[in-house]
């Protein structure tokens, strides 16, 4: 009942939807923490559009405010923004696999295309380095010290070598070689510079490569969104590399990144040493951008919101001769997002000690009841009295869930009666809710 009248009071003030009007606050904070975390202006003002148009209209939960919803809203967007999760590395069909590392100098080149030899090395991918940046005297060494570290051939000319025709030797040698990758590292200037632009573009050129990733120093802030534009106009990129994101940069330079280059962040580099490269994971950096203040308290807050009422409407419904195969099969689901069931249920206070061996076989099981509900038909899912009626139904669903009878499904349909009529009589016997069950 608080819920309707909640709702209908909302309905009056014009809070019961997102709109135009209700939402400014949080437009301004939102707005305020994109620019904190260096995202490029022109990218936050589209981004911001665009977030409004889509969450105009949409309905707010209850408990929760239009402004909160909103920033829900945002949080999800952001990470859809970005891109995949783990966007992998070019394989190419026939080795070698070329990848082209460009960037402005400093910003960590070198580091990453050794990073990334080392990366691949562990996927049992072999690796060569090119060294072709001849204008600084140590850059050469630089890379020849790192492939010592890591263990993977430096392919290179010397300093007084053309770098078009390093990068082509060096790809010759790749392929002879039969390496799996050939990563070339190239100079950078300080400054987008033409004769850079020129150089990296006649490297490209030349060798073709599958992957050309650029290197963006995570501290570049809103210079990133100029950067990005002016490499994927004149080279074209395929992906880009986050570094330095050890640091206090809040990485919004991710956003400018993929919003003007359309391409994936495919890692971040997280330290100087070799290991130091992850998978970029959007939805990790979405909450750093947003920040750690208000902001995010109200995404969680909303989030929590969000799980709690469909928590609660799963308890009604339990409590309910309404509950059905599919409401089950959610049931089921919504724990299995939270994580390993195994993890859960030994989370649980009071369980008796389980052994690994007995949840993986609680797992399994959980695997082969979503199997057999998904070989139900739509209407045998609300109506599992009809599977009670039916060997034929049951046998089908049986071997569509890879058993040779029925004895599995009418094993499953009797436990799931029993355990429905137990919760409905506990339900008239006004038990005070069973959170265990509600999922929270
Ligand atoms: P390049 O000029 O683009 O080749 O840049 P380098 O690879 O030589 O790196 C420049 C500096 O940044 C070096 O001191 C690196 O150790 C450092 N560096 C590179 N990547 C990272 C990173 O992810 N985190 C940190 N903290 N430092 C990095
Ligand atoms: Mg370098």
């Amino acid at each position: 009942l608080s819920e309707r009248l909640e709702s209908a009071w909302k309905k009056l003030r014009g809070q019961d939807r997102i709109s135009h009007a209700n939402i400014q606050e949080a437009l301004k904070e939102v707005r305020r923490a994109l620019l904190e975390a260096d995202v490029n202006l022109q990218v936050i003002k589209d981004f911001i559009a665009q977030v409004e148009t889509k969450a105009q209209g949409a309905e707010v939960i209850a408990g929760v405010r239009p402004d909160q919803q909103f920033i829900k809203i945002v949080y999800d967007e952001l990470a859809v923004v970005m891109g995949e999760t783990n966007a992998p590395l070019a394989h190419s069909a026939t080795a070698p696999t070329i990848v082209l590392m460009a960037g402005l100098q400093g910003t960590g080149k070198t580091t990453a295309a050794a990073k990334l030899a080392l990366h691949l090395r562990k996927e049992n991918r072999s690796a060569m380095l090119v060294a072709t940046d001849v204008y600084r005297p140590a850059a050469i060494d630089q890379l020849v010290t790192l492939g010592k570290q890591i263990e993977v051939p430096v392919f290179e000319l010397g300093s007084d070598a053309d770098p078009v025709e390093i990068a082509r030797q060096g790809v010759e040698r790749a392929k002879a070689e039969g390496i799996d990758t050939v990563i070339i590292d190239t100079a950078g200037r300080l400054q987008i510079d033409r004769d850079m632009m020129a150089e990296l573009a006649r490297i490209k050129q030349t060798v073709q490569p599958h992957e050309v990733l650029l290197v963006v120093d995570a501290m570049t802030g809103q210079e990133a969104a100029n950067l990005t534009r002016t490499f994927h106009e004149q080279i074209g990129i395929t992906g880009a590399i986050l570094t330095k994101m050890d640091g206090d940069t809040r990485g919004g330079a991710a956003l400018s990144v993929r919003q003007i280059s359309g391409q994936p962040i495919k890692f971040i580099g997280t330290g100087e040493k070799v290991d130091a490269l992850q998978p970029f994971y959007p939805d990790r950096l979405a909450q750093r951008i947003l920040g750690m203040g208000d902001v995010l308290t109200l995404v969680e807050k909303a989030q929590e919101q969000i799980d709690f009422t469909d928590a609660q409407k799963m308890q009604e419904k339990i409590l309910s001769a309404k509950f059905d195969f599919t409401d089950f099969l959610k049931q089921m689901r919504l724990m299995k997002n939270m994580g390993s069931f195994g993890g859960l249920l030994k989370m649980l206070p009071g369980m008796p000690k389980i052994s690994d061996k007995q949840l993986q076989e609680a797992e399994v099981k959980l695997k082969q009841t979503e199997a057999m509900i998904n070989s139900m038909t739509a209407e045998e899912r609300r109506n599992p009295e009809l599977l009670a009626s039916s060997p034929s139904r049951r046998l089908r669903i049986g071997r569509g869930a890879g058993y040779k009878n029925d004895s599995e499904v009418t094993k499953l349909v009797a436990d799931f009666q029993k355990m429905r009529n137990l919760m409905q009589q506990m339900g008239q016997g006004g038990l005070p809710g069973m959170p265990g069950m509600a999922g929270g």
